[in-house]
C-alpha cells in the first residue's frame, strides 16, 4: 500500500504541476486532433494558400515580429530581422510543395496495382529552443502542416512571444482553428507531457543532448517517431592552399554567427601546421571586428552567459591559450548586457573539453594539422557530427574531404551556406531525421503500400 504524502511535501507540489502540465497539453492536444481529419482532407491548392498567407504575413509584421524577438533575446535588429525572413521562407517553401506527388505506382505483377501514399502523423508536437526561437518553429511547423499534420508546439519558457504570434497570425490568414496550437511552460513538465501523450505521434525537438535523451527514452517506450536536432562542435578545415583572407572571416562568421547560439557553429578549426601562425593572427584580428550590438548578439540567457565563462575557465585550467578573448567582454556595460567577447583558443588538443564539449557561445579552438588524413580523423575525433568546412584551391581534394567529413552537411570554400532548400540535419550525437528540403516532408509523414488485387474475368 503507498502511504499518503504529507500535505505541503514538494513531491505533492511536483505532482501537482505535473498534473497541471499534462491539462493543458490534453487540452491542446484534443483541439488538435479534432482539427486533423479537416486539415488533412483540405485540398492541397487550399492548404498552400494559408501556407502562402503565413508566409507572407510574416513579412509585413516583421517589425513586430522583430521587436518581440529582441525583447525576449536582445538580438540586433538586423540579425532577428533576417531570421525571422527565414521563417517566412520556410512557409513559402513548403507551400510551394504541397501539390508533390505523395507516392508512385509501383510495377509488381500483372492483376496487381500497387501503389504508395504518404500520409500525415496527425498530432505532431513541436520543442524548440530559444536561439532561434520563431526561425527554430517554423523550420519544424511549416512542413509538418504542409504534410497534412496538426501540430502542438512548445517554445522554450523563455522565449515565447513569436511563437504565438505564429499561431495568431496563421489563424487570421485562415489556418483552421486549432492546426496549430502552442502550449507554455518549462520542458520538464509541459514538454515531456507533450512526448508522452498518447494522441501525439510526432515529435520535432530541437535542443540539447540531454534532453534528446530523455525524449528518447520516453519514444522508446511509445514507439513515438521522433526528428532530433541537437548539437554539434563542427570542425572547419583550413589548408595553406586556400584563400586565407576569406578563409579567416568565414572562420570568423562560423564561430561568432548567432554569437555562437547556433548548432550549426564551427567551433574548431583545423589549422594545417605551416600556415597556422599567420591564419590565427588573420583570425584574432577579424574576431576582434565583431562589434557588440552590431555584428555581435549577447548571450540570450544568463545561464548560458554564465556557462560561457565556465567554459574560459575549463579550457584555461586543461591549457588552453586564448588568442584572443577568454574574458567576458571588457567595455563598460558589456557584461551586464551579457555580451561575450569572441574567443579564440591555441595550443588545444583534441581531447581537450574545449574541443569536445558544446559551449554555444563565440569560442573557437584551434587545432593544427601535418595531413589530409590527419584533418579528417581530428574533424571527425567528435560524438558529434551537424556540419563541417573545408577551405583549399584543391577541387580535388575539397570534394574527398567533403565526403570524409562524417557531419550531416558540409561547406566547401564558405562556411554556412544553409538555406531552406538544403535538407538539415545531424550523424552522431547531433541527432536524426531531417528538417528543411523536400526531404523534411518524409519526416512529417508515414509511408503505406496499398495492392489491388485485379484478377482478369
Ligand atoms: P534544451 O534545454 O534541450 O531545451 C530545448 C527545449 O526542450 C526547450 O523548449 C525546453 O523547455 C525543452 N525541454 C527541456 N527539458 C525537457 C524535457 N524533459 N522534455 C521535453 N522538453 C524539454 O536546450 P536549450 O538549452 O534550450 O538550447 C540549447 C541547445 O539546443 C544546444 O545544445 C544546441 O546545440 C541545441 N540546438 C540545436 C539546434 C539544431 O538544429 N540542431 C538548434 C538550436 C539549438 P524549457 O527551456 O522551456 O524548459
Ligand atoms: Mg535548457
Amino acid at each position: 500500500m503507498i502511504e499518503p504524502l504529507e500535505s505541503g511535501h514538494p513531491q505533492d507540489h511536483e505532482d501537482a504541476e505535473i498534473g497541471e502540465a499534462r491539462a493543458v497539453v490534453d487540452a491542446a492536444v484534443r483541439e488538435a486532433a479534432a482539427a486533423a481529419q479537416h486539415w488533412r482532407h483540405l485540398a492541397s491548392f487550399d492548404r498552400g494558400r494559408v501556407l502562402m498567407s503565413i508566409a507572407r504575413r510574416i513579412v509585413a509584421d516583421l517589425d513586430d515580429l522583430v521587436a518581440l524577438e529582441r525583447a525576449e533575446t536582445g538580438k540586433p535588429a538586423p540579425l532577428a530581422a533576417a531570421e525571422i525572413i527565414g521563417a517566412a521562407e520556410y512557409f513559402e517553401f513548403y507551400a510551394s510543395l504541397v501539390h508533390l506527388p505523395i507516392g508512385a505506382v509501383l510495377d509488381v505483377r500483372p492483376d496487381l496495382h500497387v501503389y504508395t501514399v504518404r500520409e500525415p502523423f496527425g498530432v505532431v508536437g513541436v520543442i524548440t529552443p530559444w536561439n532561434l526561437p520563431l526561425n527554430q518553429a517554423a523550420r519544424a511547423c511549416a512542413p509538418a502542416l504542409a504534410a497534412g499534420n496538426v501540430v502542438v508546439v512548445k517554445p522554450a519558457e523563455t522565449t515565447t512571444g513569436t511563437t504565438v504570434a505564429l499561431a495568431r497570425l496563421a489563424v487570421e490568414e485562415g489556418l483552421p482553428p486549432g492546426v496549430l496550437n502552442v502550449v507554455l511552460g518549462p520542458g520538464s513538465t509541459v514538454g515531456s507531457a507533450i512526448v508522452e501523450h498518447p494522441l501525439v505521434r510526432k515529435v520535432a525537438f530541437t535542443g540539447s543532448v540531454l534532453v534528446g535523451q530523455k525524449i528518447g527514452r520516453i519514444a522508446a517506450e511509445r514507439i513515438l517517431p521522433l526528428t532530433l536536432e541537437l548539437g554539434g562542435k563542427s570542425a572547419n578545415i583550413v589548408f595553406a592552399d586556400a584563400d586565407l583572407d576569406f578563409a579567416a572571416t568565414e572562420a570568423v562568421r562560423a564561430f561568432t554567427g548567432k554569437a555562437g547560439q547556433i548548432c550549426s557553429s564551427g567551433t574548431r578549426l583545423l589549422v594545417e601546421r605551416n600556415i597556422h601562425d599567420e591564419f590565427v593572427a588573420k583570425v584574432v584580428e577579424a574576431a576582434r571586428r565583431q562589434r557588440p550590438g552590431h555584428e555581435l548578439g549577447p548571450m540570450i540567457t544568463d545561464q548560458q552567459f554564465e556557462t560561457v565563462q565556465h567554459y574560459f575557465r575549463v579550457a584555461t585550467d586543461d591549457g588552453a591559450v586564448a588568442a584572443t578573448g577568454g574574458t567576458v567582454a571588457l567595455e563598460p556595460g558589456m557584461a551586464e548586457q551579457r555580451f561575450v567577447e569572441p574567443t579564440v583558443y591555441t595550443g588545444v588538443t583534441s581531447d581537450m573539453r574545449i574541443a569536445r564539449e558544446e559551449v554555444f557561445g563565440p569560442v573557437l579552438a584551434v587545432l593544427p594539422f601535418e595531413t589530409e588524413d590527419e584533418a579528417v580523423a581530428i574533424a571527425n575525433d567528435s560524438d558529434y557530427g551537424l556540419v563541417g568546412g573545408v577551405f583549399t584551391a584543391d577541387i580535388s581534394r575539397a570534394f574527398r574531404v567533403a565526403r570524409a567529413i562524417e557531419a550531416g552537411q558540409v561547406y566547401v570554400n564558405s562556411w554556412s551556406t544553409q538555406s531552406v532548400q538544403m535538407p538539415f540535419g545531424g550523424h552522431k550525437a547531433s541527432g536524426y531525421g531531417r528538417e528543411k528540403g523536400i526531404e523534411a516532408l518524409a519526416h512529417y509523414s508515414q509511408m503505406k503500400s496499398i495492392s489491388v488485387y485485379t484478377p482478369s474475368s
